[in-house]
Parts: structure tokens; sequence; C-alpha cells
């Protein structure tokens, strides 16, 4: 870090105050257009946390609306310099850290990452030759529609907003159905932090109304979504029958670790686990798929057996827990079906496989080895916490099964042997590559995928590309000396 001493660790807030619920446009709080509200629910209890105003088609034409006068030239968010943009994020985070404690236990987690980068409109120039110059401009794409998923609320909010805003764009962003509330809080802050009506509107809704209503919309410039690799396949058709509008995809993973016996076995046990686990294994990065060598595989498993059953299950609220519940119904049932899939395909469960017998929807943490690349587990996402572990023979053989998948998000290699873990890097098909960690994000590292695991990055200074359009201007000189 920068030196000083870290935050002190929030304390939940154990009575949540909801404060806001309606559809945030141009700085004010909207009623669905239809008189329609969703409910939402706390998946630890089953109980209804509120009801959210409904955002549908109109809305997001209401929205869109706001966004495109907030960033035509000379508006006072498009005259607005660079510095006093960067100086409105900064304000915005320092009142998301004011407020941690809320937004995190609203998200039921108990870490709030922000992380915002601010970026300048640089020009570069070229001169093809003595008789012309030449030189660019970075300017924003313009409306930026977002639809985002509900494993991360607030982070996903973030990766989408802070890199559009960093670039001049204006933005209409859809929560999950699962997880609005963040999101709205976030508006009463981007309100206070003195954003100009409609640089950013927040359209709460669900994904066949709403969300397809900013894939196919005219007036919007570029979408960014992550989720679902069978949405982003819808997100990218519907882009590419409106407008062509830019599409970046942020979609699932089914990611491989490999794991060779000249590793620190211990390390290697507790970050596959920490990346199989992590956020109830909600994760497009889950390490689902770990390929252990022989020499060390049983002694692996056994390690990682007794390393699952120290985790502790409970209440998110409780800076005890390290493990929640799934996020829904619908998610909690598909992933018991795929542990059921995985004991009849033949693997064999070390531990979990069930849910806990109390209300909620808590699943064990599971533990499958002896698994085979043509089972179910081995080749779905789980979205789970479910730990799949492969065995392996020769480098050659880990690389090849690592990289039979349609996804390409992330990985890992686990060895001491640098030599051995920068080739195995260069031949994993996946947009990031950890060696000897798990999960380690940071972000100025570009993060997304190959493959069916998505298009474009995110994060760095390669996510302002993606929020830039680019422009040559070239100069025709009179006189060439
Ligand atoms: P999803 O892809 O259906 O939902 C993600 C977002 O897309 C939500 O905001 C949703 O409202 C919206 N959406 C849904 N249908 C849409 C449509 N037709 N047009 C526009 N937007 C639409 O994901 P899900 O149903 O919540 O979860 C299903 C599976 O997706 C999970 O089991 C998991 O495998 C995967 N998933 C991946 C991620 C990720 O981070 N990559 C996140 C969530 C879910």
């Amino acid at each position: 870090g920068d030196g000083s001493p870290p935050m002190p660790f929030p304390q939940p807030v154990k009575v949540q105050e909801i404060r806001h619920t309606k559809i945030f446009i141009n700085n004010e709080w909207h009623t669905s257009l239809k008189g329609k509200t969703f409910q939402t629910f706390n998946p630890a209890t089953g109980v209804q946390i509120c009801e959210v105003e409904e955002a549908d088609k109109a809305d997001v034409d209401k929205a869109v609306k706001a966004a495109r006068a907030a960033c035509q030239r000379g508006s006072p968010w498009r005259r607005m310099d660079v510095s006093s943009r960067g100086r409105l994020l900064h304000k915005l985070a320092d009142l998301m850290e004011r407020d941690r404690a809320l937004l995190a236990s609203t998200t039921s987690s108990l870490l709030v990452n922000l992380t915002s980068v601010t970026s300048s409109c640089c020009c570069v120039v070229a001169s093809p030759d003595d008789t012309f110059m030449c030189f660019t401009r970075h300017e924003p794409v313009g409306v930026c529609g977002a639809i985002i998923p509900w494993n991360f609320p607030l982070l996903m909010f973030m990766w989408k907003v802070a890199p559009a805003l960093c670039c001049g764009n204006t933005v209409v962003i859809k929560p999950a159905e699962q997880t609005p509330l963040t999101a709205l809080h976030v508006g009463s802050l981007i309100k206070e932090a003195g954003f100009p009506p409609g640089v950013v509107n927040i359209v709460p809704g669900f994904g066949p109304t709403a969300g397809a209503a900013i894939a196919s919309h005219m007036g919007i410039d570029k979408v960014a979504f992550t989720g679902s690799t069978k949405v982003g396949q819808l997100i990218k058709e519907a882009a590419a029958k409106s407008n062509l509008k830019r599409v970046t995809l942020e979609l699932g993973g089914k990611n491989p670790c490999i794991v060779f016996a000249d590793s620190d076995l211990q390390l290697a046990v507790e970050e596959t686990q920490k990346g199989a686990f992590f956020n109830q294994g909600q994760c497009c990065t889950a390490a689902s798929r770990v390929f252990v060598e022989e020499q060390v595989y049983e002694e692996f498993v056994r390690h990682s057996v007794e390393s699952a059953k120290t985790i502790v299950i409970g209440d998110p609220l409780d800076p005890r827990t390290s493990h929640g519940p799934q996020i829904d119904q619908k998610q909690f049932d598909k992933i018991l079906e795929l542990i059921d899939s995985g004991k009849k395909e033949g693997a064999k469960l070390e531990c979990g496989g069930v849910a806990m017998e109390d209300t909620g929807l808590y699943i064990q943490p599971t533990v499958f080895s002896h698994v085979k690349d043509h089972m179910r587990i081995a080749k779905e996402e789980i979205f789970g916490p479910v730990q799949c572990i492969f065995r392996f023979k020769s480098q050659q053989e880990a690389i090849e099964r690592a990289n039979s998948t349609e996804y390409g998000l992330a990985s890992a290699v686990f060895t001491r042997n640098l030599d051995r873990a920068l080739s195995v890097s260069a031949a994993l098909e996946t947009g990031t590559v950890w060696v000897n960690c798990y999960n380690a994000l940071h972000a100025q590292a570009p993060f997304g995928g190959y493959k069916m695991s998505g298009n474009g990055r995110e994060l760095g200074e390669y996510a302002l590309a993606e929020y830039s359009e680019v422009k040559a201007v070239t100069i025709k000189l009179t006189e060439a000396l």
C-alpha cells in the first residue's frame, strides 16, 4: 500500500435501513412508469427485505434520454476538464468508504474493494510523412449501457461505471434483479458527490425486459455485460441487430489449476481451495478444475478435505463466518442437481455434497476427487461451492486437458520452477494466469476472457480503450520543408 495504516475492519450494520428503492434518473428518484415493483430477499433467511420499483422498456427510454442529454457536446459533463472528473470520482470513492459498513452489510459480504482509475484524454502524434501531420483524440463513446450480475453487486457496478465516467461517458446501468439495493445506494452517493444530472442512471429490473431494452437500444452506443455465456450471446445478437453498438462481455469460466509435484503443496491446497469456495463458489473465476500431478495426488486430496472441513458456515453478518448462503433457490437447486450428477457419474465425494439442514440456502463446501473430464461437473459452470480434483501424469497432458473447454477466463499454475511456470503460462488459453496464487486481481491489471468467456478487457489501461473512441485528425502541411 501507500504506507498509511490499514482501515479498521467495519462492524456489520445489523438493522438494515433501506433508503433507496426507486429508479435513479437525472439524479432524481422515479417510480416505475408501469407502476410495477419487485421484491428483494435476504438469502440467509428467505425474508423479504423490501420492494423495489421495476424499470421496463419505457423507463430505460427515459434513462437513455437523460444520459444522451448529459453527454451532448457543450453539456456541463462534456465541458468538464479531466482533472475535475477525476476529483468527482475520488469524492465518490470517499463517500463509498464513509458508507462502507452499510454497503458491505447490504451486500452481505464484508469486503468492499473500491478502486477507481482516472484517465486523461491523451494525444498521440504520428507523422506519416513530411507533408502530413496526424494526431489522435481519445473521445467518449457516448451513452454506455451496463448489465451486471448478482455475485459481486458493488464491485461489478464500479468495474463498469468508473472507467466509463473517467473517459467522459454517461451511463445507464441495470443491476441484477436479485441485488438492486447497493447500486441504488451508490446512486445517492453519485448525486451527493456532485456529478451532473443524467451522468449515471440506474434502472433496477429484469433481464428480458429492462436488460433487453438496453442491449437493443438505438440511443446506447456501447454495452458492457457480465453474466452467463447464454445471455452474453443474446446481448451481442441484440447489439448487432440494432445499431451495432460496441459490446464487451465478461462471461463464465471453468477455470483450471495445474498443481505440479514440485510446488509448495500447502500453499497450493490453500489457494486452490480459496479459489473454489470464495463467495460460495459464485465467481466467474471459481477454481473449478484442479489438476494435480499423480505423485502428490492423494496427499493433495487429503489436505484439501481437511481444509474444507474447517470452513465456518453461518450468518454472513457474523465476522467469524467464512461461508454463507447461495443467492437464490434457482441457483441452490442447480448446484445440488450438479452435485448429484457428479455422484451418479462416478466421481468420489470426499466431503460435503448436501445442503445444511436448517433454513436458508446453505450448501456445504464439497470436494470431489477422481473426477473425469467427461463428467458434467468437469464441464459445466457450477457456480457453487464444489471443488473438482483431477489426476494427471505429464505436463503436456495437463495443458491439453486444461485447455479443452469452450471457456478461457482464468487459470493457475503451482510450481517452484520458474521456467516451467512461464512456459505453462504461455500455453494456457485464458485471459488471466495466476502463478502460485489465485484470485489475485488488481485494478491495474487487465481482466477478461479468451474464447467463450468473453470479449474485451476490464480494469487497468485496457479498460479505458473499451470506453473511448479514437479519432485520427490529419493535417495537410502547406509547406513541406
Ligand atoms: P444471467 O446471465 O441470466 O444474469 C446476469 C444479468 O443479465 C442480470 O442483470 C440479468 O437481469 C441480465 N439478463 C438476463 N437475461 C437477459 C436478457 N435476455 N437480456 C439482457 N439482460 C439479461 O445470469 P443468472 O441467471 O443470474 O445466473 C445463471 C448462471 O450464469 C450462473 O449459474 C452462472 O453460471 C452464470 N453467471 C456468471 C456470472 C459471471 O460473473 N460471469 C455472474 C452471474 C451468473
